[in-house]
């Protein structure tokens, strides 16, 4: 049976109850999900051991009755096993998400992580206090760990994020050497980068000349109003710098090799939003919808910041995802990244 839209975003804020799947703890951005296969797609569910929402003998279960859905854990990758020759587990290195997407934050630290700047949904530097993560990769250790995760496991695309650091760059050119040593041992592996727009948009052809074939400059929010409030650090980049860097993005990897994420649930207009999407589209860049959730390390978290209403979300999906598919443009059609994935939006519920 076909994954229903409403299923897929209430599972994707109310999570699921579920023994043992691949999850992360913090990490960059809005997302610290459990990985599982629903309905045949891969989706990044909370893992919440209070939600309705349960999995048993490989099915969806909502307060005990069995949706007709097929629902399977990730299960653990053989790579997170082996240790590099400095005796780093990789799996500190990087991580499976969903079935088979290689994920790494390449710097776990940002210049905007103090209280009063950080993003409200981030807990970038959470997994490197409890020391699951280290705090820089370098490309070596990168490159080794994704050879044997696509000869063990199967990994069919990796993404690469940032923090973002004081420099010009805003961590780009880090990005650039990981990427150009993954390429180097796995060079059919597509590999996507995530980065704020550097402030010289020639770090963006240099990603795409290192071997990247998919970028994403996550803008979370097209609201000044909303941004000051929920990423007062990150919001000191003009708007108009993310449409330039955009704009730069799509003339060097080109029309639908560029994404951002729009949450949704910061308190921002829906028209509004689902009008700036139609810009991005319009422009060649994939808005990637995505619910705000209240993630543990988050400041949202502890200061008691409520997840949306599931039909707004279940709307603006349906919404954007219809603008998509007018445009022709397939998240599966970016290679890789967030959006070829699929897992953390409900977009595929829609076809997008
Ligand atoms: S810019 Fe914001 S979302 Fe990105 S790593 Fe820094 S605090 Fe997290």
């Amino acid at each position: 049976m076909p994954l229903p839209l409403s299923t897929r975003v209430d599972v994707a804020i109310r999570g699921v109850r579920v023994d043992g799947p691949v999850q992360r703890h913090g990490g960059a951005g809005p997302s610290d999900d459990g990985h599982v296969v629903l309905g045949g797609t891969g989706a990044a569910p909370p893992l919440d051991p209070t939600s309705p929402y349960s999995i048993s003998d490989g099915r969806l279960l909502l307060d005990g009755a069995d949706l007709g859905l097929d629902v399977a854990p990730v299960g653990r990758p053989r790579f997170y096993d082996l240790v590099t020759a400095e005796g780093i587990p990789y799996e500190r290195l990087a991580r499976l998400h969903s079935a088979d997407v290689l994920a790494t934050t390449v710097v776990q630290t940002c210049v905007r992580y103090e209280e009063f700047t950080r993003c409200r949904f981030c807990a970038i530097e959470e997994s490197l206090r409890s020391g699951t993560t280290t705090a820089v990769k370098t490309p070596a250790q990168l490159a080794e760990v994704a050879e044997a995760a696509v000869r063990l496991d199967g990994v069919r695309q990796m993404v690469l994020t940032t923090g973002t650091s004081a420099g010009w760059d805003r961590g780009a050119r880090h990005l650039a050497r990981c990427v150009r040593a993954i390429k180097e041992v796995v060079p059919h592996l597509p590999v996507q980068v995530q980065c704020e727009p550097p402030a010289d948009l020639a770090a963006i052809a240099e990603l795409f000349v290192a071997g990247a074939q998919a970028i994403g400059i996550h803008v979370e929010s097209l609201d000044d109003g909303v941004r000051a409030r929920w990423m007062p650090g990150k919001a000191t980049v003009a708007l108009h710098d993310y449409w330039q860097a955009w704009a730069e993005a799509v003339r060097v990897f080109g029309w639908n090799r560029v994404s951002t994420y729009l949450l949704v649930g910061l308190g921002e207009d829906q028209e509004e939003l689902i009008e700036g999407a139609g810009d991005l589209i319009a422009m060649g860049v994939y808005p990637f919808i995505v619910p705000f959730r209240p993630l543990a390390g988050t400041l949202a978290a502890r200061d008691g910041i409520p997840s949306p209403d599931p039909a707004v979300v279940a709307e603006v999906t349906r919404r954007v995802g219809w603008a998509l598919r007018a445009a022709g443009m397939h998240g599966s059609a970016q290679g890789a990244g967030c959006a070829a994935c699929g897992a953390g939006s409900a977009l595929p519920a829609v076809g997008a």
